[in-house]
């Protein structure tokens, strides 16, 4: 599978040179420092290692040859490796061939490409992953490095192991999955946090937008009642008035006829000249009269009006104290609850002197409280009160001139029938015409008063017109022109005019009401419904990064359980060839890899702060080797030799390797420990493995290379250069000295 391998300006290799491995095993010869491990690196180096240690470098100006006194310093270093691909070992290439490359310049860019075409880092590691050729090297086992998997901690062990396994991409996957389940619980977090925080000015919003419901509702029915209202009481100002104008015109039409009559008398009487003076004193006397009885005819409105009003006003009190309810501001409703609640908390199995305390606390609270809603007063009946005071001081007023008019009136009569009678005995008229003219007098007086009733239940009628207005305009502001907009009433219903009376207190409450329910809507309306839409978004948004975590968290279910299982598979096949090639080294015995063991809890001889700090949960176990050596009874790793070490080391990471074979396997100097026997055995081991993986074998160790059938001697000249020869077995052997 692999066929060649092209090194230029990496490291020793100055020139460029190509390695061909047409067979199963290939080994690589040389002295010390000719360049053989640089081999090995540039594998490494073109699978993609990112590890600059594990390619002995510090910085990728390192992996370029660095020029001697005879070649210069080249400016990049490249490897390509190309693969057979006949049996589609890269199943997504459709090419028989396929070139790894991977170029690093003196700035520290890299370059990779697929065949000529550049890719990234990404597209090889995947192409790799593809052909089980990992990234991360397991199958190129360095010099010195063979007894890492011994000398590692148990957890390290474990990590390699699960490299080997493969099982590396489900790792990686369920540490995706975890990292974006933590992210995923903090965006849960956060949203929670959003909607906790929105939560409260969103029930703000609520209350505002349901107060102005309320509020609206109530505005459909004040402008109902008032509609009602206005209808009847226009009809009623507008009737009563029609009726009492036609009884005071017809008052007055007998009015003109008494006075007419009057005339004629007095007419009759001025046929001398005393008579004339005479005639002249009575339509003097009448004029006066005339004069004051419009006076008070006048009068006789204003005092309508007033009365009218402070009739209003009476009616007003007096609903009012016979109001069924108290309004009282939530607030002070709530306060006195929590008072009572802290109180009644206080008192719950507490000592008899708290429980009095507590009682005090509660009886000044509500006697504070009826004192101030159950009181008689408030300040609407001031108010009233006030008015009420005014109009009657005015009313007063108006009484004592009407009855300095009145007395007026009085003295002016009599002082008229005075000069009448004076007439009348001048011109000696008949007792039947002087009763005649009593009666005309008596009667005028009579339709004077009437007419002065008229004109004062007039002056109440303006004053309810008066009123009327005042409560449109107050409509119209509280619940707009459409106050107004109903069908006039044509004729009165059949009703007690306080059934009118009441209809205008019910109106009043709703003003009241309404101007406390008051408030513009539109802008908390939308604002209203912004925040709900946000809410619904953080509530969906939440719901979906609900449904995304359990998501993750079955995803990493299921991979810990594919790990789980794949481990255990892995594990016992690993452990069956290495239990073999451990027999097989050693000529028996036997080896395996446990699984570290953690206290069990419970255990008696464990006291409770051990059990703490040897288990630690979720951790998985790792991985301990266990050996036993054929008549030896070492049983401890410790206790290995060297060579022992190597040997069961080398037959370890040939199980590891074999569970899953890569395509290669790259063996630099791990058999350097082994005496003649134990290489032979190694040898075989080669020669086994090389059934399933093609192997690279980098030795100073004459049994090895006697296994291979490709030779390479690599060489350094005083140039510094590695240069690298094809050569015989028997060749080889000087080579590598
Ligand atoms: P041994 O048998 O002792 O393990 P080796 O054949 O594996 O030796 P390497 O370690 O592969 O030898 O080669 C080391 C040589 O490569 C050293 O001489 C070193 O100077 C040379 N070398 C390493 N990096 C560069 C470089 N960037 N430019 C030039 N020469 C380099």
């Amino acid at each position: 599978m692999l066929k060649r391998l092209e090194i230029a300006g990496f490291k020793s290799f100055a020139k460029k040179t190509i390695l061909d491995f047409s067979s199963s095993v290939t080994s690589v010869v040389g002295p010390n420092g000719s360049g053989k491990s640089n081999v090995a690196e540039a594998f490494r180096f073109a699978l993609g290692e990112q590890s600059m240690k594990s390619m002995r470098g510090k910085r990728s100006e390192d992996l370029i040859w660095s020029g001697s006194n005879i070649a210069p310093r080249a400016n990049r270093a490249a490897v390509t490796i190309v693969f057979d691909n006949r049996a589609r070992i890269f199943p997504k290439l459709e090419f028989d061939e396929v070139s790894i490359e991977r170029a690093v310049f003196r700035d520290g860019a890299s370059e990779y490409a697929i065949n000529g075409s550049k890719v990234r880092l990404r597209d090889v590691q995947e192409l790799l992953a593809s052909a089980n050729i990992g990234e991360t090297g397991h199958h190129i086992i360095s010099q010195g490095e063979a007894d890492r998997i011994l000398t590692a901690q148990p957890r390290e062990r474990r990590a390699m192991l699960e490299d080997a396994l493969g099982l590396k991409v489900f790792e990686f996957k369920k540490q995706e999955a975890e990292r974006k389940l933590e992210r995923t619980e903090e965006n849960v977090g956060q949203v929670e946090a959003l909607r906790r925080e929105i939560a409260p000015h969103i029930r703000f919003l609520q209350k505002q937008v349901e107060k102005l419901e309320r509020a609206e509702e109530l505005a459909k029915e004040l402008r109902a009642a008032s509609q009602t209202y206005f209808a009847i009481e226009e009809a009623y100002i507008r009737i009563e008035r029609e009726t009492t104008e036609e009884a005071a015109k017809e008052a007055t039409g007998r009015l003109r006829a008494v006075e007419a009559e009057l005339a004629l008398f007095e007419e009759r009487a001025t046929t001398d000249s005393e008579g004339m003076r005479r005639s002249e004193a009575v339509r003097q006397a009448e004029r006066n009269l005339d004069r004051i009885t419009a006076e008070r005819s006048l009068l006789a409105r204003d005092l309508g009006r007033i009365e009218g009003a402070l009739n209003e006003a009476k009616k007003r009190s007096v609903a009012v104290a016979r109001e069924p309810y108290v309004k009282i501001p939530r607030e002070d409703l709530a306060a006195l609850k929590e008072e009572v609640d802290r109180q009644v908390a206080l008192v719950e199995g507490a000592e008899p002197g708290a429980i009095h305390a507590a009682v005090q606390s509660l009886r000044n609270a509500m006697t504070a409280f009826f004192a101030r809603y159950a009181g008689p007063a408030d300040d609407f009946m001031a108010d009233e009160e006030v008015m009420a005071k005014e109009l009657e001081s005015k009313r007063e007023t108006l009484v004592q001139k009407d009855a300095a008019l009145t007395e007026e009136t009085e003295r002016a009569r009599s002082e008229l029938s005075n000069v009448r009678e004076r007439m009348m005995a001048h011109e000696e008229t008949g007792r039947e015409q002087n009763r005649r003219l009593l009666d005309l007098a008596d009667t005028k007086a009579k339709v004077e008063s009437e007419l002065a009733r008229r004109s004062a239940h007039l002056g109440q009628l303006d004053y309810l017109a008066e009123e009327l207005e005042q409560n449109r305009r107050e409509a119209v502001a509280l619940v707009g022109v459409n106050a107004l907009s109903y069908e006039p009433v044509a004729v009165l219903p059949q009703e007690d005019r306080r059934v009118q009376e009441d209809r205008k207190r019910s109106m009043e409450r709703l003003k009241i009401r309404v101007e406390e329910a008051g408030g513009s809507g539109e802008d908390v309306r939308s604002e209203y419904k912004e925040a709900t839409e946000r809410e619904t978004f953080l509530a969906s948004e939440l719901e979906d990064l609900a449904a995304s975590a359990a998501g993750l968290r079955s995803l990493i279910a299921d991979l810990d359980s594919e790990l789980q299982k794949s481990f255990a598979e892995g594990l016992a096949k690993v452990n069956a060839s290495f239990g073999e090639f451990f027999g097989l080294m050693f000529g028996g015995g036997g080896a395996r890899l446990v699984l570290e063991e953690f206290a069990q809890p419970g255990s008696e001889e464990e006291d409770e702060y051990e059990i703490e700090t040897k288990r630690k949960p979720n951790q998985k176990p790792g991985i301990e080797i266990s050996v036993h050596l054929p008549k030896k009874r070492v049983q401890s790793l410790m206790q290995l030799s060297g060579g022992e070490r190597a040997l069961t080391s080398i037959a370890l990471i040939f199980a590891m390797s074999q569970v899953n074979p890569p395509p290669f396997l790259i063996l630099d100097e791990t058999d350097a420990a082994l005496d003649e026997a134990n290489s032979r055995r190694y040898g075989d081991m080669i020669e086994n493995l090389s059934h399933k993986s093609q192997l690279i074998v980098i030795t100073h160790n004459r049994e090895t290379m006697s296994r291979a059938s490709i030779l390479y001697g690599v060489t350094m000249g005083a140039d510094g250069i590695s240069k690298l020869l094809s050569v015989k077995f028997e060749e080889a052997q000087a080579v590598a000295k």
